[in-house]
């Protein structure tokens, strides 16, 4: 399996990163994808990737509730890393009006200008949107007028059916499920039985988001197993058949061997 979405480098795993990393190995967890957040995190992601010697790929992004004062500073960080090198996707980039909504005129900037820059880069982006939707959906209905080529996965799915249909239509887009479909009564587990496996990703989200019976809990890249499970079990279909799908779909998306 490949966690599409971990923050294994977060400050929660600064005691024992190499035991965690290895408890995902255990667990079946071949690769990671470590998303950029701002500049503050960078080295730590760097580093930590380095000590996963070839387990994990690295992206670069401003993410939107790291949207403040130095915004301009931020999205010029971003720019020299992109120029530096070739990263595994442009992320994790977004809107947010759940967490920070003072900066949304400068979160819609940000967010645009990666897009641009994910599509001169070729690169997938990693987007994360909370409470923002509509204003995500017209940022992309622009660029994808305007021709820009776009690709990538809507990271930390929870929504709708509509909201999924709204997302195909770009085409080139996945869908990551993570921990909250093992919720009790989370709506996108009726949403993720009528979206393909094939579409789908699987992610963590670590340290958050974490996955039943463990919720309350610091998430972790060994426990993808359960929503891998989780996923088996609405689609009635096996495990394994996800582990493999889900599998292939994100060596192809973010380019991995
Ligand atoms: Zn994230």
């Amino acid at each position: 399996m490949i966690d599409t979405h971990s923050h294994l480098y977060d400050e929660a795993f600064a005691e024992d990163f190499p035991q965690a990393l290895e408890r995902a190995s255990q667990a079946g967890v071949g690769h990671l994808i470590f998303p950029g957040i701002d500049s503050s995190v960078h080295d730590r992601m760097m580093e930590c990737a380095a000590q996963a010697e070839g387990m994990a790929s690295t992206a670069v992004g401003l993410h939107p509730t790291s949207v403040d004062g130095n915004w301009k500073r931020e999205l010029d960080f971003v720019e020299a890393r992109l120029a530096e090198r070739k990263w595994t996707a442009v992320g994790e980039i977004g809107l947010d009006r759940h967490w920070s909504d003072s900066r949304f005129k400068e979160q819609v900037e940000v967010f645009r200008q990666q897009m641009l820059w994910a599509a001169e880069a070729d690169l997938p982006v990693i987007i994360h949107v909370r409470d923002a939707h509509d204003t995500v959906f017209e940022v992309l209905d622009s660029l994808a007028e305007a021709g820009t080529a776009m690709r990538g996965v809507f990271h930390a799915f929870s929504g709708s059916i509509e909201t999924y249909r709204r997302i195909q239509r770009y085409g080139g887009f996945l869908i990551g499920i993570g921990g909250v479909v093992t919720y009790k009564n989370a709506g996108v587990a009726a949403t993720v039985r009528d979206i393909p496996l094939e579409e789908i990703l699987l992610e963590t989200d670590c340290p958050w988001l974490t996955p039943v019976p463990y919720r309350g809990r610091r998430n972790e890249s060994s426990y993808l197993g359960l929503i891998a499970a989780r996923i088996a079990g609405i689609k009635d279909i096996p495990v394994e058949t996800v582990d493999s799908v889900t599998t292939a779909s994100a060596r192809k998306l973010f380019n991995l061997i």
